[in-house]
């Protein structure tokens, strides 16, 4: 495959490698806060927590930023525009990581723009609008179970009845939070008003192989794939692996087999990604036919009806298998969430600015969820993805390049100067 490479128009004075450089040693730094000896581990409101939020309000100071700690835990800096009427543009991710987890997932997103801000200070140059940087303090809902805690509290979102959430040591969200320094019923005063936000634009590793596949290194999230996912439950005849002939058998196990390949075959079709990644079968014994099997089904999609359709004819195809192996078909769904689009504007513009700085772009999707998901209820929304090695990521192998910051900060630049409110 040949394509023509854009030469590069981008002529910043910034010294892109010098702050990709900065941005790998603070990810570094950040990832020697862990509440395990053995590997990263840090989760919402633990003492870890507050020793990152400490350690990012450092360096938000030293950008020039102002700093603060919302009613949630999430730690902000401000980048003040020299017109104090003017609207804010956030950046961020999240600090938290899952457990044995990578030192780029979220952090990368609140470190760059930090790094990048303290350039700009240094230069001079201020912009017509504030720029915020946040690091949300949940994400990945590793704790509490429920996941985007910190960014659902800036819409808002965030019920009464999540008070008595346990964590695996039975201690409250509530109680969790009183002995972080904040309190539960002061939550409120974390949302944000829509009506002073321009956007928000996340910079995160891309968690996929896609960029590393295309030799790219940065791409322009189109949307965030909404997921269903279902439980399916089969059930059969257990019998004698020796005396019951194979016409006669109800064999929960190899209906699911026929199913599971057919889930494959039915989501190439239909261009959607569906995964059977859990399977329980009983009695799973070598010399017994299997009388129940159950499995999971998780589909995703950039778009709901596309998702839908294809689901549809999954479910069409399943009953099918089901009923000609005369095997007792039930299921439930445990989730579901809408696909958010990212605003065509926001894209484009960083589209523009990827092609300024010398590169191909990409636009991809996002399959895995995000922050910026939960911050499209208030405001328009993009994401920037930076290659990740092997497309590894929630695992300590999660890896980049220090050229593909380098690359990321160039682009990013570009855009926050070309940025126009519209
Ligand atoms: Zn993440």
């Amino acid at each position: 495959m040949t394509s023509i490479t854009p030469m590069p128009t981008n002529t910043s004075q910034l010294d892109f490698q010098a702050l990709a450089h900065q941005v790998m040693q603070r990810c570094e730094e950040l990832s020697r806060l862990s509440q395990s000896p053995d590997y990263l581990d840090r989760r919402y409101l633990s003492e870890e927590h507050t020793a990152a939020n400490q350690l990012v309000s450092n360096w938000m100071q030293q950008a020039g930023m102002q700093t603060w700690q919302d009613a949630a835990g999430n730690i902000w800096g401000r980048y003040q525009s020299t017109n104090p009427q003017a609207k804010t543009l956030l950046m961020g991710s999240h600090l938290d990581t899952v457990p044995n987890g990578g030192k780029y997932d979220g952090m990368l997103g609140v470190i760059a723009p930090i790094s990048l801000i303290g350039a700009l200070h240094e230069a001079g140059i201020t912009l017509p609008f504030h720029l915020d940087v946040v690091g949300f303090g949940d994400e990945e809902g590793t704790r509490f179970g429920s996941t985007l805690l910190g960014s659902r509290a800036l819409t808002g979102q965030w019920p009464a009845e999540w008070a008595t959430l346990p964590d695996k040591d039975d201690i409250t969200l509530a109680q969790a939070m009183a002995n972080f320094g904040l309190d539960f019923q002061k939550i409120p005063n974390a949302t944000l008003q829509p009506e002073t936000l321009l956007g928000y634009l996340e910079v995160h590793i891309e968690q996929g192989p896609v960029l590393e596949q295309a030799d790219l290194p940065v791409g322009v999230v189109s949307a965030i794939a909404g997921a269903k996912r279902f439980q399916i439950h089969l059930s059969g005849m257990a019998g004698h692996a020796g005396t019951v002939p194979m016409s006669l058998r109800q064999d929960s196990l190899c209906a699911a087999s026929e199913m599971i390949l057919a889930i494959e075959r039915l989501a190439k079709q239909h261009d959607v990604v569906a995964t059977v990644g859990r399977v329980e079968n009983s009695p799973n014994g070598v010399n017994v036919i299997a009388g129940t099997t159950q499995f999971s089904l998780d589909i995703r999609s950039a778009d709901d009806q596309t998702r839908d359709t294809a689901l549809a004819d999954i479910l069409q195809d399943l009953h099918h298998i089901a009923e000609a192996r005369n095997i007792t078909l039930t299921m439930e769904q445990t989730h579901s969430a809408s696909a958010v689009q990212c605003e065509p504007a926001l894209q484009k513009l960083l589209t523009e600015s990827i092609e300024k700085s010398g590169y191909q772009p990409l636009t991809l999707l996002s399959g895995a969820g995000h922050d910026a998901m939960a911050i499209a209820d208030i405001c328009p929304i993009a994401m920037l993805f930076v290659r990740c090695d092997k497309g590894i990521s929630h695992h300590p192998a999660e890896a980049i390049q220090q050229d593909d910051v380098a690359t990321a900060l160039a682009v990013l630049e570009q855009t926050l100067l070309t940025y126009q409110e519209s």
